[in-house]
């Protein structure tokens, strides 16, 4: 669109403009025709108000599409060379791609509003399209590395005393960026480019990076993306431009190639993905939810009422005794006095969260709410007598959620007039920390209702997956088959802290026996004794038990798997445990053998794949991706490594089947639980992985 001699160049693919390899080709094609119209005389890049690109399109990033010409680093080329001035109209967001794309633009005109940011360390790779070395020249060295390290988005306007800001338009941006266009003029060719500029490094600037590499190489989990952005960054204070680009691009390749970048950028794909879910859309109604009730103030129902609290809602807490409530209110109170201390929040908005918290020991109190979240006992006919009541007390249309870990969704529905608005809302402990949820469908839940509550997920901040009913629903149903294997390794030869130490150096937050040491292993007990119960067949290590007969219950007794001294951070080993295992192996007749790390990683890796595996062939997972999300979200599995599911594919299904059935041949192995599922075979058999499951006939 031509104005007074300025042509407007606009992005345009929804919703943040990621620039594909359709969007650079007619970018590229736009840009030479005005280059070509004699009408021309300047020429205008803008997406809209609030999106000027959201960076790469990271869909691409698996195939060629990413590269092929004009790649984005051509089409920088192109406009850093265009004959015209070209200036960039950045609305409020400007990340990665996009950023780099400005960059290399002659001037920019940012929305007073506007965000950048290079967020690619978060996906294990660089900027690769001049970032690392055209950003220092405009901000300075040290302030791009930390932009660049970090990942994190900033106001432009920090930056409006330096070359990447030309003009903050504090109205209407793409009229101050005509109009900037329009008072350019011929006597100001050449146009400036940032490539031009010369960069100074200072002593100091030298000795920041020589810090900040140190301190990079002393960490760990962090895969490396981000030393390699740091010496982008540093070529660019020692080399020419050109030999700056060039390192730039040597180092991105190197991080493309490799399994990080791929499982972050999977973790990040994934995460998108699973809100979806199929015949749910934008079109689904959703249930508008401002007020909601909380039964059961124990420590899920304080957490679930600090997550409602924090998201904006008002709350109502129910209990079945005074002092229950009081506790509650109390904790919840706490938790925000805490924050204010530690001045995360000031005076007024804590009296604003707690002004819509209310307690109270009647049902009455939840005529008015939407939805309610029991957290009472997981007991069922507790369950079902809560429900009962709310079905009761609450209007027509509201949603009915449960946060059981354990019972059936489909008998907890059964007991309301309603069962279509039951759905369960399974939030991780402690829930204001834990980012994963699962939204339990029950057999008959209605689509509004899902739908409604994966919207309030992300409202309440949460990584929502979708879960059928099944015992342990997706994560805490692997998790158990997780713990049975690292169980099954202490009877065959390990110790607790050996196989927690493998799996801890691979990447795991938290080894299996330390977690259960957290959660408490009287959990893992009734567990243990409902699941033996409904399968005898079950194979156990009989060690767990042992341990809960002498109660040693964890963390809260001061002893479990390890012993806890007070004054000291995490356990220490105990010779008594050791004992108590050398004792049971000798008494049912077990020879230790020496186990080495990576056999404990894989046995207890694979029982998650196997177990994911058969989540999703029975269509409780509705993808691997998901399984994934929820390992990563919930479980403290290693983002570098993408979730168990993701794992498994790069190591290439079929050795995962082959290993699986070594283990399931063994002599006194669990062959019932190492043959691999189904699903898994006929994927590895045809060579394909998860996401293309749909092809198997
Ligand atoms: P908790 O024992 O700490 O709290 C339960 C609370 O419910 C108590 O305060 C009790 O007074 C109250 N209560 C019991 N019966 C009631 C009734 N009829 N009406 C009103 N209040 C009643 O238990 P918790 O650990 O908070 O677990 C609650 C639920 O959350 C369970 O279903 C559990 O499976 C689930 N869950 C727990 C965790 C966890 O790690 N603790 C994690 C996920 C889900």
């Amino acid at each position: 669109m031509l104005h007074d001699g300025v042509a407007v160049l606009s992005l345009d693919r929804p919703p943040i403009n990621n620039l594909s390899f359709e969007l650079r080709t007619h970018l590229l094609q736009a840009l030479d025709a005005a280059n070509a119209d004699p009408a021309v005389e300047a020429i205008v890049l803008h997406g809209n108000d609030k999106v000027f690109s959201g960076g790469a399109d990271i869909n691409e990033f698996g195939s060629d599409l990413a590269t092929r010409s004009p790649s984005l680093p051509e089409l920088i080329r192109a406009v850093e060379n265009s004959r015209k001035p070209v200036v960039a109209a950045l609305g409020d967001l400007c990340l990665g791609g996009g950023l780099e794309l400005a960059l290399g633009c002659h001037y920019r005109v940012f929305s007073a509003s506007a965000r950048i940011g290079l967020p690619e360390v978060t996906l294990g790779l660089l900027p690769g399209a001049g970032g690392t070395q055209l950003l220092p020249r405009a901000i300075g060295l040290d302030a791009a590395l930390n932009l660049i390290l970090s990942g994190r988005q900033q106001a432009a306007a920090d930056f409006r005393d330096t070359a990447l800001v030309d003009e903050l338009a504090t109205e209407d941006l793409r009229a101050a960026a005509v109009d900037f266009a329009r008072r350019l003029s011929a006597d100001m060719v050449p146009w400036p480019r940032l490539r031009d500029r010369p960069l100074r490094v200072e002593v100091e600037d030298e000795l920041y990076i020589h810090f900040v590499r140190d301190r990079l190489k002393g960490q760990k989990g962090q895969g490396p993306a981000p030393l390699a952005a740091l010496e982008a960054v540093a070529a660019a204070g020692r080399l020419p431009v050109d030999e700056g680009l060039e390192e730039e691009g040597r180092l991105f390749a190197g991080l493309h190639a490799g399994p990080q970048s791929r499982a972050l950028c999977h973790a990040f794909l994934a995460e998108r993905a699973a809100g979806k879910i199929p015949g749910i859309d934008d079109s689904t109604p959703t249930i508008p939810v401002e007020r909601v009730g909380v039964v059961g103030a124990g420590t899920m129902g304080t957490g679930i009422a600090i997550v409602f609290l924090n998201a904006g809602f008002e709350v109502a807490l129910l209990e079945s005794g005074e002092q229950a409530l009081e506790r509650g209110l109390a904790v919840v109170r706490e938790h925000f006095a805490g924050l204010l201390a530690k001045k995360r929040l000031d005076q007024a908005q804590c009296d604003a969260l707690l002004g819509k918290l209310s307690g109270s020991l009647d049902y009455a109190a939840l005529g008015d709410v939407q939805l309610a979240v029991e957290a009472v006992f997981e007991d069922l006919e507790v369950k079902r007598q809560v429900l009962r009541r709310l079905d009761e007390a609450l209007p027509d249309g509201a949603i009915l959620a449960s946060n059981t870990s354990t019972l059936d969704l489909n008998l907890l529905a059964e007991a309301t007039s309603r069962p279509e608005s039951v759905v369960g809302l399974h939030f991780f402990s402690p829930a204001q920390v834990m980012r994963l949820l699962e939204v339990v469908r029950g057999r008959r839940t209605a689509d509004s209702v899902m739908a409604t509550a994966m919207r309030l997920g992300k409202r309440l901040q949460k990584v929502s997956v979708a879960s059928g009913v099944c015992d342990g629903f997706i994560g805490n149903r692997m998790l158990n088959e997780y713990l049975r294997v690292a169980g099954l390794l202490l009877d065959a030869g390990a110790l607790p802290w050996q196989i927690d130490r493998a799996l801890e150096t691979w990447g795991m937050a938290m080894g299996p026996f330390r977690m259960c040491d957290m959660a408490g292993n009287d959990i893992g007990w009734a567990i243990r004794k409902r699941q033996r119960a409904a399968d005898p067949g079950l194979r156990f290590s009989a060690t767990a038990d042992l341990l809960c007969e002498q109660g040693r219950f964890g963390q809260k007794t001061g002893k479990g798997w390890y012993r806890y001294e007070a004054g000291r951070r995490g356990g220490t080993p105990d010779p008594e445990v050791e004992r108590l295992i050398d004792a049971y192996r000798t008494r049912a007749g077990l020879l230790p053998r020496t186990i080495g790390d990576r056999e404990i990683v894989e046995r207890c890796i694979y029982a998650l794949v196997n177990e994911g595996a058969r989540l999703l062939e029975e269509g409780i997972a509705l993808r691997a991706s998901d399984v994934d999300v929820v390992y990563l979200a919930g479980y403290g599995f290693p983002r570098l490594r993408g979730g168990p599911m993701h794992y498994a594919e790069e190591q290439g299904l079929a050795n995962v089947v082959r290993r699986m059935r070594e283990f399931a041949c063994e002599e006194g192995g669990d062959a019932r639980f190492w043959t691999p599922a189904p699903l898994l075979v006929r994927l590895a058999e045809h060579d394909l992985g998860f996401g293309r499951a749909g092809e198997l006939q």
